[in-house]
């Protein structure tokens, strides 16, 4: 495991950041939580409600069973407790995108509990583990949304998100720099997406973070927390944990007192700012639901969930690590469900794990950027790919011919051995034609030839260059080597 450094600098000396956060991430299902209603994101408001959604006089609601297996299937990937048994709780309180007057969620008995979450936070060292611990999961639903630039003097709601089903995934409050919160953000993320159990969008607000921090001596007591609300991107969330703790060292030095409230981000200005303290904190008057029963899983539906799992980004780390990946390239390959996708469908067809992870995160990876493309769009298949790394592996192309062939093959959509035989690409061993040239290339340049033999060796370089290009980049640079050391004495 793996310490932070992060220290804030403070007049009075040293001071440590200790930060919990709470996520909510919406479920990829069909329907809602406790309706049939629709959930897909950019409808016209208020398109997507049903009567339960609209809280209409005595409807009733019915658990979906694809929310519940969902949230199962999450708390497995983070190597939760699942409970077999918990309860949906009313939190009761009023607001005007809240037309049932409370949310159902789960106070007492979640359905998650304990469960962790390994982060590198330093990208650049992907064995230095840090073990961030998650408290509970629990399912909720999500609230409408109030439109106010919709008219001079109204405001409107839309209630299409109204009982769309939310996990909150809470954290241990573990977490004590802002690149450990964001690469915890990122990994989560990213096993959701693995999972299938949330898109992980945040520009959608499929996935928000409430950010709490406080300060503390280094070791010392648990200091008062703030809790900055919805922080809907990873740069914002670290950008909010390094305003707030500086602000409360400097509140604390200057003799005042951190107060537990709730405050806002502002992106523009990147600070936080009080929203409500804690005097006007909500009594919710949680109580369990007595329109829902309590929900119990049985042995064939959790063995389905865990049955569904996809191999995980640590498991599929290690895996391709042992198949002689590096570990930085193994941690890029899987930091993306899309990409390991890719890879493992490289791999599949037949293509060389270590050889195909510095191709994919070097040449692929490049050709991505220049065009703006996801890996889902890459212009080549993993089967054209592994064709081409198959020329490379058995010593057709060269290192170099390689990449001309790719640049070919992304012009031209053509595979690369039929490019090769086509253009004639083929690396060259045949050492009577490397002899000939090299006869040339000595000729030609009598200057440079008498140098090196009166000693200066860093010219053998100068005739493999003059050589390969002479052989329009297709010699075998091995023989090459070995036949000039031969015809240089
Ligand atoms: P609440 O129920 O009031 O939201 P919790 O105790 O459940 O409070 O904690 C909510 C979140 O705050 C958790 O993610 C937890 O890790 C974090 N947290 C708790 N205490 C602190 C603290 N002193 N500093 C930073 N984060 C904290
Ligand atoms: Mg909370």
């Amino acid at each position: 495991m793996t310490e932070t450094s992060y220290r804030i600098d403070g007049a009075t000396g040293a001071w440590e950041v200790v930060i919990g956060l709470e996520v909510h991430a919406q479920v990829t299902s069909q329907a809602k939580l406790f309706s049939g209603a629709a959930t897909a994101f950019g409808a016209e408001p208020n398109t997507q409600v049903s009567l339960v959604d609209a809280a209409m006089p005595g409807m009733l609601p019915v658990p979906n069973r694809e929310c519940i297996r969902q949230a199962v299937r999450t708390g497995m990937a983070i190597d939760a407790q699942i409970n077999r048994w918990s309860r949906f709780d009313r939190k009761n309180y009023f607001y005007a995108d809240l037309p049932q007057g409370y949310q159902i969620s789960q106070l007492y008995h979640p359905l998650v509990g304990e469960g962790h979450v390994d982060v590198a936070p330093d990208e650049k060292q992907p064995d230095g583990i840090k073990r961030i611990g998650v408290e509970r999961i629990h399912v909720e639903q999500d609230a409408g949304k109030l439109m106010h630039d919709q008219h001079p003097t109204r405001s409107y709601v839309d209630l299409n998100r109204s009982g769309v089903a939310l996990m909150e995934i809470v954290s241990r409050p573990d977490m004590r720099s802002p690149a450990e919160a964001g690469a915890y953000l990122r990994k989560l993320r990213s096993l959701l997406r693995y999972v299938g159990s949330c898109d992980g969008n945040m520009e959608e607000g499929s996935m928000r973070a409430d950010v709490n921090v406080s300060v503390r001596r280094p070791g010392g007591e648990l200091g008062t927390r703030t809790e900055t609300k919805n922080v809907n991107s990873v740069r914002f969330v670290m950008a909010a944990i390094e305003h707030e703790a500086r602000r409360q060292v400097d509140l604390i030095e200057g003799g005042g007192r951190v107060e537990q409230e709730t405050r806002l981000f502002d992106p523009d200005r990147g600070v936080t700012r009080s929203m409500r303290s804690k005097e006007d904190a909500h009594d919710y008057r949680y109580f369990p639901d007595p329109d829902l029963l309590p929900l119990e899983l049985d042995e064939a539906f959790l063995a389905d969930c865990r049955a569904s799992l996809p191999e995980l980004p640590d498991a599929k780390r290690r895996r391709y690590e042992a198949a002689g990946v590096t570990p930085y390239n193994a941690g890029v390959l899987t930091a993306e469900v899309e990409t390991a996708r890719w890879f493992d469908a490289l791999l599949a067809a037949g293509a060389p794990a270590g050889p195909a992870s510095n191709w994919v995160t070097g040449e692929l990876f490049g050709a991505l950027n220049r065009s703006g493309k996801g890996i889902e769009e890459s212009p080549v298949s993993p089967a054209q790919a592994a064709e081409l790394l198959a020329l490379v592996v058995d010593g057709t192309l060269s290192g170099s011919l390689a990449k001309q062939v790719f640049e070919l093959m992304l012009e031209t959509g053509e595979g690369a051995v039929a490019l090769v035989e086509a253009r004639g690409l083929k690396q060259t061993s045949d050492t009577g034609a490397i002899e000939a040239v090299i006869a040339d290339v000595l000729a030609k340049n009598p200057g440079q030839l008498e140098q090196y033999r009166a000693g200066k060796q860093a010219l053998f370089g100068f005739f493999v260059g003059q050589t390969m290009k002479a052989m329009g980049g297709k010699a075998n640079p091995a023989v090459v080597n070995e036949l000039l050391r031969t015809a240089l004495g």
